[in-house]
């Protein structure tokens, strides 16, 4: 298997280079190609989502140095349950994927981009750091899969006041290989510091990133798709629809993939918060990212979603594109109307993520669709407490890892919004 640019199919590289290096070099981002295809027979004998990811990304991983490892690697990554929950209504469901070490779905693609990369690194390299600019959910993931892990630093920037009072506790209590950087400005400066540190080679350190482009974070994510289509079959002969709470693409894309390499997925609708550039583009307009504005659902608060790029290359045509996906936007007071009802379970009220995916099945429904649907539940709610109890009157209970993170002191370091700043403080880090 070889990775090609989006920018230039003569570009190509291996699965080390593609994921350790993030971008291609023009600029492009890493594209398998071609994709293997499988039929579901291809995995009668495997039953859990780690054994599916396994074989589907075995072709990924075919005569590649991570070959041996990938049985490992995906063993790392999906240690966490992945409960597919029947809901009140036949042919509802919720693929709940917060259920790992910082509650988000992007516990799976960065503890899957961890192992990969260690396996990756010669024992006598320099440590590697990886620099991460998030608002909320991307940090602490990252943070957490190479938390004590040796040879690795991890480098938080996050903006000030920013994200939520316990996402702001959560990036400062990890400690040890860890620093928390709270930046005196938006998170697009956060994001353009981050850029600018990769970019300069007089910091002759090694420096990686962790954003949503990196392949080693996609990959892992195509296999939760397998997995939960594959047992909905088994169990009614009936192809899964998933409905995927959306910001920069990279849940969504694993979905269209796997569907592409022939898994029994039927529509993918995506949801959005009132960064609407995709609804508008799939609605027949032009594709026109636009500035980020600021909703509830923060983790999609995304102005230009940095996998478009991925998705137009794999139809080629616009046109094409449009006829294989749907996109609504789901606005606040509607994110607030289903928080406010509880959303799908009585015991757990969904994250404002998933609440705009809960939004978009019930219009789906209202319209006459009876086709069997999966919402794909990206955080846990108690992440967002601050937002949700006041709206529901009661307390949410904290799942262990959060309250382990909570319960240990935090500490951050303030840093001013500009990229010399930064240069100097990652100049000064410790040898780990
Ligand atoms: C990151 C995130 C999303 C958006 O995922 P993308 O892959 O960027 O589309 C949705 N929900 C939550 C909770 C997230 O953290």
């Amino acid at each position: 298997m070889r990775y090609v640019s989006t920018r230039d199919r003569a570009a190509t590289a291996s699965l080390e280079d593609a994921i350790g290096a993030g971008l291609a070099p023009d600029g492009g981002l890493y594209m398998p190609d071609p994709l293997p295809t499988f039929s579901p027979g291809d995995f009668a004998d495997v039953r859990t989502p780690k054994a599916v990811t396994e074989r589907l990304l075995a072709p990924f991983f075919a005569g590649t140095s991570l070959q041996t490892s990938l049985q490992a690697i995906c063993a790392e990554a999906l240690a966490q349950p992945l409960p597919m929950r029947a809901l009140g209504t036949p042919g509802d469901h919720l693929l709940e994927l917060f259920h790992g070490p910082t509650l988000a779905f992007k516990d799976i693609g960065a503890r899957f981009l961890a192992a990969t990369l260690a396996r990756l690194r010669p024992a006598t390299a320099a440590p590697l750091t990886i620099l991460v600019a998030t608002s909320g959910d991307t940090g602490a993931a990252v943070a957490a899969a190479f938390h004590r892990r040796a040879g690795f630093r991890v480098v938080i920037l996050y903006p000030q006041g920013g994200v939520s009072l316990r996402q702001a506790h959560q990036l400062g209590a990890f400690g040890d290989n860890v620093l928390a950087l709270r930046v005196d400005g938006a998170f697009d400066d956060c994001q353009r510091m981050v850029k600018g540190a990769l970019l300069d080679r007089s910091l002759g350190m090694p420096l990686r990133s962790a954003n949503s482009i990196s392949l080693g974070r996609l990959l892992p994510q195509m296999g939760y798709y397998a997995w939960a289509a594959l047992e909905h079959q088994r169990a009614s002969a009936r192809p899964l629809s998933f409905i995927v709470p959306t910001g920069n693409l990279g849940n969504a894309l694993a979905c269209v993939l796997a569907r592409r390499m022939g898994l029994p997925i039927d529509a993918i609708v995506l949801a959005t918060n009132d960064n609407d550039a995709l609804p508008r583009f799939f609605a027949g307009s032009g594709y026109a990212p636009r500035p980020s504005v600021t909703t509830l659902a923060n983790a999609m608060d995304v102005g230009a979603p940095s996998n478009f790029e991925r998705l137009r290359w794999l139809y080629g045509d616009d046109d094409a594109l449009r006829h294989e996906l749907r996109a609504f936007a789901v606005d606040d007071d509607a994110i607030r109307a289903v928080l406010r009802h509880g959303g799908a379970q009585p015991d757990l009220p969904p994250c404002p993520h998933t609440a705009t995916a809960l939004h978009v099945l019930a219009r789906l429904r209202a319209q006459g669709d009876t086709r069997d649907y999966a919402v794909v539940a990206t955080a846990h709610a108690a992440k967002f407490a601050e937002l949700i109890e006041p709206l529901i009157g009661r307390a949410i209970d904290s799942p262990a890892p959060l309250q382990r993170l909570l319960s240990r002191p935090a500490s951050s370091e303030p840093l001013a919004a500009d990229d010399a700043a930064l240069k100097t403080r990652l100049l000064r880090l410790d040898v780990a």
